[in-house]
């Protein structure tokens, strides 16, 4: 059997959201120093910190904007002893739930403290602010302990001049896939450019890529069968979209293949034909690049397009 393989894999994208009214002025508060509560309605009004649009327990719209202190109260912590990529500070630190002066619930942020017997639920803390402030929740650099006065405020309603109204959020995904056995036995003889599936002892479908189990029957499989390399396009997509860090110009097809031997369709870019005479029924043939471990594309073979009633389960 061949080793189960594992790699580093990274999924990346920057995630761009609007901010309603209430976020909005939330961040540029932080911008100009300002820490930003909204109140709750009844009698019995709460200061929600960080501030949010709907009332948690009523439903109801808030926009009743009210300034709490820099300065507050841990409620409760825990020690990151191995700050990792993007995280508020590159030093051990304690994430914090921090009440800050006015507020009724807790906000979470880093705490910058020497070790952990430095921290504790009560222990007075303020904001350290950015150098630079842009409007996002990184204005706040960190929590910092402090024993001294409390600040006075001047009654801030969420007014500012050029307001931020949307943010940037960068979302990384960073791991360690294993792809399992059956896979792995699939990514090697991709290597050696053949391509092979495997066959469910039940239902005899061929899987490509395997998974190691057949989703119908729910029965492990193990049975090896070459597929390919040719195939069948059995339905497709024009990207024209352009993918950061993608070296495809576009427009390109992105196509389903039904390998030839096989009972599911893969899908793989299609090549070495102008993009808007792909069509359902195409013979292609996986490609691999010079010291590739996969198929680069797939690319018509010139043989007749191959009759509907053949792949139409494999759409
Ligand atoms: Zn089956």
């Amino acid at each position: 059997m061949p080793d189960v393989l594992k790699a580093p894999l990274v999924v990346e994208f920057p995630f761009t959201r609007s901010l309603g009214p209430v976020q909005s002025a939330f961040l540029t508060g932080l911008r100009e120093r300002v820490v930003l509560g909204v109140r709750t309605g009844g009698d019995d009004g709460r200061v929600l910190v960080p501030p949010v649009e709907y009332d948690p327990v009523t439903a109801e719209e808030l926009h009743d904007l009210v300034e709490v202190a820099p300065t507050g109260t841990v409620t409760t912590w825990a020690w990151n002893p191995a700050p990792r990529r993007g995280q508020p500070l590159s030093t051990p630190f304690a994430w914090v739930l921090v009440r800050l002066d006015g507020a009724d619930t807790a906000l979470l942020h880093a705490l910058d403290a020497p070790g952990p017997d430095a921290v504790h639920t009560g222990l007075r803390v303020r904001v350290r602010w950015a150098a630079e402030r842009v409007g996002a929740i990184t204005d706040i650099a960190c929590f910092e302990p402090y024993d001294g006065e409390a600040v006075q405020l001047k009654g801030n309603t969420g007014q500012f001049e050029n307001p931020v109204t949307g943010i940037v959020a960068p979302a990384r995904l960073d791991y360690t896939y294993s792809p399992g056995r059956a896979q792995s036995a699939y990514i090697h003889a991709l290597g050696d450019r053949r391509m092979v599936a495997e066959r469910c002892p039940s239902c005899r479908k061929v899987y490509v890529p395997p998974r190691g189990a057949c989703p119908t029957c729910g029965v492990a499989t193990a049975e090896q069968v070459e597929v390919g390399p040719r195939g069948t396009v059995t339905t497709f997509c024009i990207v024209n979209i352009k993918a950061k860090n993608l070296d495809i110009e576009v427009p390109y097809v992105y196509g389903h293949i039904a390998l030839d031997g096989a009972d599911l369709a893969l899908h793989g870019r299609i090549a070495g034909i102008p993009y808007d005479q792909v069509r359902m029924g195409l013979r292609v043939e996986a490609v691999w690049t010079e010291g590739s471990r996969y198929p680069d594309h797939y690319r018509p073979t010139g043989e007749p397009d191959a009759e509907y009633d053949t792949y139409k389960e494999l759409l």
